[in-house]
């Protein structure tokens, strides 16, 4: 069967780290055996963070409803969620002049505002679900790592302050020559206070929480959803397995959005992100085990992130899509199957570079392995959230742009309240987050 483009996700995907640690979770695959129920009052498609959260808001609500039901293509949490690079890691004001530009001041500031109160959002959600986790709340750095980037971010702090913005949380320090790690820790461009990576909440632990009151169903692709032809409005959805009615559809399948959502065409676009896992050589351990996790910055879209897990004393290094050399393999892919070497041997050599007491590594020590996911990409770089234009019943939450973990537990809640009747002034989300017809028109304009 063809479906529009990017389609369904890849079926064997490569394992990240989390996923290494969770196979012998029966969650994973649970429900896969049993016949899908032929009605419900809500579907979840995709069982990332977005769809698990929205799911559990639904059912969490005295008049939500009671019978919900999530379909995934693959196993639990197989998509970005349970691939990404482990940072909760809300902007500071770094984004402000960018969003300014590509939307307006006003939104700029409610977008980090925004993103600092998810990470407050997710410290309370991890501390009342009593979620055993990897949560380090601790400082990150961003690493200026060239002009390019000292320019933007000069002059991004300079509006945002000049905004009115809160800066009490960022601590500029200067820059000094040389990317040894002493230098490194001190001379940062700045220091965002209570910034923390959360060893992601994914695959094993939250899941398993947030997943179990939901009917899951892995391994069941949608391939359309389809109108019943009644008069109550209600939606098919339609997988290899069966079909099942429904009033309300939601869509939170990130990168793959399009496949389902036509008016979503070109408007959420896949791209593949890259990530590794590092042995730490001697001076990484122990008590000299990286306290603060980093974002080495030579552009916007070319970094690098480091954090060091307290757990295992493993880093984990991300990649971004700026890579000098990179082409096109990484855009408009769906394969998660894969590394690309380039993007390895560059994000190994740029971190050893600013961490030059890594030292000579012993049989063990150093990359371990890598790992791919694909993310949702929006010309605006901020998702879409709401009911889908002329599709009464349709709601999306997708195209996090690789942040959704700075994004997503502010947004997913905001969905559900939406759903459920609430209005879009109810919730915590910006309003340039919103899926009107107006936003799609004005960026198909763009290329
Ligand atoms: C390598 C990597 C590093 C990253 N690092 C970070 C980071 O450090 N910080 C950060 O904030 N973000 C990071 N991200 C991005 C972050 O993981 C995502 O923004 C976030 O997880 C998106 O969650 P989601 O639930 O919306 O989408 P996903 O987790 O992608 O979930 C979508 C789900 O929908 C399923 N699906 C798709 N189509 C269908 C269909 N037709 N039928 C049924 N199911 C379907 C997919 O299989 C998938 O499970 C990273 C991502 C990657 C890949």
């Amino acid at each position: 069967m063809s479906l529009p483009a990017p389609g369904l996700p890849h079926t064997r995907p490569c394992l990240s780290i989390w996923q290494r640690s969770t196979r012998h979770n029966a969650l994973l695959n649970e429900g896969r055996a049993s016949d899908l129920p032929p009605t419900a009052d809500a579907i979840v498609i995709g069982s990332g963070i977005s769809g698990a959260l929205t799911a559990l808001e639904l059912l969490s609500s005295p008049n939500g409803p009671k019978n919900v039901v999530m379909l995934e293509a693959r196993e639990a949490v197989s998509g970005a969620t349970g691939r990404n690079a482990g940072h909760c890691r809300p902007d500071a004001f770094r984004g402000f002049s960018a969003f300014s530009k590509r939307i307006n001041p006003e939104q700029a500031m409610k977008i980090i505002v925004h993103e600092k109160l998810v990470l407050q959002l997710l410290k309370a959600f991890i501390k009342k679900h009593n979620i055993d986790c990897d949560f380090d709340y601790c400082r990150t750095f961003d690493v200026v790592m060239g002009k390019e980037f000292l320019d933007y971010v000069t002059g991004s702090f300079e509006a945002y302050k000049q905004a009115g913005g809160d800066t009490s949380d960022i601590t500029c320090l200067n820059i000094l020559a040389g990317y040894s790690r002493s230098t490194c820790t001190r001379g940062l461009r700045m220091d965002s206070r209570q910034f923390a990576p959360c060893q992601t909440v994914p695959v094993g632990s939250t899941t398993c929480q947030v997943a179990r009151p939901v009917a899951f169903h892995p391994h069941t692709p949608v391939t359309s959803v389809t109108s019943s032809g009644n008069a109550n409005d209600e939606w098919v959805v339609n997988t290899p397995r069966g079909s099942i009615s429904t009033p309300i559809v939601v869509h939170a399948t990130n990168a793959f959005a399009a496949t389902l959502i036509p008016c979503l065409k070109s408007q959420v676009r896949p791209v593949r992100a890259q990530a590794h896992k590092l042995i730490p050589t001697a001076p990484f351990t122990g008590r000299n085990i990286l306290s603060h996790t980093y974002s080495l910055r030579f552009s916007l879209s070319h970094f690098y992130s480091v954090i060091q897990r307290k757990g295992d004393g493993a880093i984990v290094l991300g990649t971004s899509r700026g890579v000098p050399g990179i082409g096109q393999e990484i855009f408009e892919t769906k394969d998660d199957s894969v590394v690309n070497k380039t993007i390895q041997e560059d994000c190994l050599a740029n971190f050893k570079q600013v961490f030059s007491d890594w030292g000579d590594e012993v049989l063990g020590e150093g990359h371990e392995f890598g790992w791919t996911g694909i993310l949702g990409l929006t010309k605006d770089a901020v998702p879409f959230i709401g009911p889908v234009p002329s599709l009464p019943g349709q709601f999306v939450i997708a195209g996090f742009n690789g942040h959704g973990m700075a994004r997503i537990f502010g947004s997913a809640p905001g969905l559900a309240q939406i759903i459920l009747g609430g209005k879009w002034s109810d919730t915590t989300m910006p309003e340039c987050f919103q899926i009107t017809t107006e936003r799609l028109e004005r960026l198909s304009a763009l290329p």
